[in-house]
């Protein structure tokens, strides 16, 4: 994504920089970024004073500065360190309070396979990522704590595109899904399942399930490294009952994106189906990067600016919850190691 669209409300931008992995470590991999307040600074490792300097709305520090307990958890030991916690309440939590009012929000994470999207959106070990603390707090504001008059009603889908096509994670029958258009609606997938969920546990027990379906191809980079869009989506609807028995409704969905790795194919051992595969995902990341760039630009005033929704699976499908008055965050992933130098510095 272009530098530079963070001043704009309507779409803003964070990057996040992951610990070394084992095999980092074991090599004594060199760390070549650092962070300023809302700053990453990458540090070119051939050129050791080489400094690229990118301005971002935050900048997450997760290199280190914790501990991980004996069950996985991960427990903040520095003031700089970056939890799941700061990253939700920056990014995810906003998203509520929209969904409440009636607005659309969207919040993707971008960047190489193995680079942290998914811990940020879905979490490992406990750690939760933005997916389950969202929904914990969606329930709170609403149906655990409802307001007088209001009846809340919450569904969980989850879906992923693959190479341009559909696929639905909470349903294992396989079956390709159709995109299509309604005349108010917009874009919707025609027979997604839409569960109904009362509570956190509910949704914990879709999600878990819906990650477990999802298509996965080992690459060099990281044995489960996803190639799928995966887009989990809460929806929330709410229906005002006045005193002389009528009553409105409003509709707000909440999109939460763990984007297939944006790396280059020639990055992985890429043969064949495997290069398809990259072209496709790396057209269909550009076509949201467009879409994005485009939304920001708008924001900025520009509104003459054409926004290029109709260009990929992805974009047409979040059609709805990117324009308007709906709010996007993008959260890019990145590596700290120099042996990623170049993916980092295209991410960024
Ligand atoms: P991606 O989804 O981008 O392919 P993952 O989210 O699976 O990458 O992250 C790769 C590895 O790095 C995982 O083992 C994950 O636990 C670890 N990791 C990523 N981000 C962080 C972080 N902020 N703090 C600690 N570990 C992280
Ligand atoms: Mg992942």
């Amino acid at each position: 994504m272009s530098h530079g669209v963070g001043g704009s409300d309507a779409v803003r931008v964070a990057v996040r920089v992951r610990p070394f992995n084992g095999r980092e470590l074991q090599s004594a991999a060199q760390c070549v970024v650092e962070m300023k307040d809302r700053q990453t600074i990458l540090k070119d490792p051939a050129g050791a004073r080489k400094l690229r300097p990118f301005t971002f709305d935050h900048s997450y520090w997760s290199f280190d500065g914790f501990e991980v307990q004996p069950n996985g958890a991960i427990v903040k030991t520095a003031p700089e360190y970056a939890d799941q916690e700061t990253v939700y309440r920056d990014l995810g939590q906003d998203a509520v309070q929209d969904a409440i009012q009636g607005y659309h929000a969207a919040i993707f994470a971008y960047g190489q396979t193995g680079a942290g999207k998914s811990f940020t959106m879905i979490g490992y070990n406990g750690n939760d990522g933005i997916v389950p603390r969202l929904a914990r707090d969606l329930f709170s504001q609403t149906t655990e704590n409802p307001q007088a008059g209001v009846e809340y009603q919450v569904t969980f889908s989850m879906l992923e595109i693959y190479n341009e096509r559909i696929k639905d994670l909470l349903s294992s029958g396989g079956m390709e899904l159709r995109l299509r258009q309604h005349p108010k609606r917009g874009f919707y997938v025609q027979g997604l399942h839409e569960a109904a969920v009362n509570s956190y546990s509910d949704v914990r027990k879709r999600m878990n399930l819906g990650v477990r379906l999802r298509t996965t191809a080992a690459t060099t980079m990281n044995e489960t490294s996803s190639r799928s869009h995966m887009v989990v989506t809460l929806h929330l609807k709410q229906i005002f009952n006045n005193a002389a028995g009528e009553s409105t409704t409003k509709y707000s969905d909440v999109h939460l994106v763990d984007l297939a790795g944006s790396e280059r194919a020639e990055a992985s051992a890429a043969v064949s189906d495997r290069l398809k595969e990259g072209a496709s995902i790396n057209q269909s990341l550009s076509m949201l990067g467009n879409v994005i760039s485009a939304l920001a630009e708008r924001g900025a005033g520009k509104t003459d600016v054409v926004v290029p929704y109709r260009n990929s699976v992805l974009t047409r499908l979040l059609h709805n919850a990117l324009g308007g008055n709906s709010k996007t965050v993008m959260i890019a992933a990145i590596s700290p190691a120099a042996i990623n130098y170049e993916e980092t510095l295209s991410t960024l």
